[in-house]
């Protein structure tokens, strides 16, 4: 982490879990542990039904609420879709764009990434995209080329003043809900590869000022070691977020620093 340049988020995604009461108890019991984080940034991002209401829920802590997808258009015949428009109409701070759960199982591709990072920017959002090589692509020894790939392509026509809003997540493929991290090393080379990479296409201000997270079976137990790497600057994380004690001892981890 380096909180002087940027800031650091830990952001939980809930996938397709915990309906309208749940997410009613999880905000009960995490606001009197949570207190007010000082040097990172809380984010929660749930499904589509339950956003309203978790940002009535948490409108009194130091929280904000993310999505966990949108479509790219604004509007029009897409039935089942969500746009960004509408996300940012409900008070949607952050949207995650290209988990590979999407990518997996959804057609999602860098092509469709692109365009679904544009339409958040446009409307607002902050997207955090996530790029991530799977188990045969990291033993090939392709990971740092294929990283690049995806974020070139995610960034496409996206210009320097909105770099800002711009998070990126590095989520090795075989480290998501496996149990398996990457090692900090191994997460800190890729997270410093897509920062070299936005050096190269917007120039060392830009660079620095983007918060990269690493993601993929981060908890309670390797969170200081991740989030002490120098471009490391906070977690995406699924499985352990849906706990509210585990979530706050992550954020405690991001607020050692
Ligand atoms: C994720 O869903 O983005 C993720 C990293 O999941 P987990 O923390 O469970 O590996």
């Amino acid at each position: 982490m380096n909180t002087r340049y940027r800031k650091t988020i830990i952001a939980g995604n809930w996938k397709m879990n915990k309906t309208l009461t749940e997410t009613r108890a999880f905000a009960e019991e995490l606001k009197p542990i949570l207190g007010r984080p000082k040097w990172c940034e809380v984010v929660l991002c749930v499904p589509f039904v339950n956003l309203q209401a978790a940002g009535r829920l948490f409108k009194d802590a130091k929280v904000s609420i993310g999505a966990e997808n949108c479509h790219y258009e604004s509007s029009g015949a897409f039935t089942g879709e969500v746009s960004a428009e509408m996300l940012k109409d409900l008070g949607v701070k952050y949207v995650v764009i290209g988990h590979s759960e999407r990518r997996q199982y959804y057609n999602e591709t860098d092509f469709t990434v692109n365009k679904k990072v544009k339409a958040a920017l446009d409307n607002g959002l902050r997207p955090i995209v996530c790029v991530g090589e799977s188990l045969e692509q990291r033993e090939l020894g392709v990971t740092l080329e294929l990283i690049t790939y995806q974020v070139k392509c995610a960034l496409a026509g996206v210009p320097a003043e909105k770099m800002r809003h711009v998070v990126f997540a590095y989520e090795p493929i075989w480290a998501i809900g496996t149990g398996k991290t990457a090692t900090a090393q191994e997460a800190q080379e890729v997270c410093q590869t897509i920062r070299t990479i936005i050096r190269k296409l917007y120039g060392a201000r830009v660079a620095r000022a983007v918060t990269i997270q690493y993601g993929g079976s981060m908890n309670a137990a390797n969170a200081y070691e991740l989030l002490s790497q120098p471009d490391i600057d906070g977690g995406l994380i699924g499985g352990a977020s849906l706990k509210a004690d585990q979530l706050v001892e992550i954020v405690n981890a991001a607020n050692q620093e």
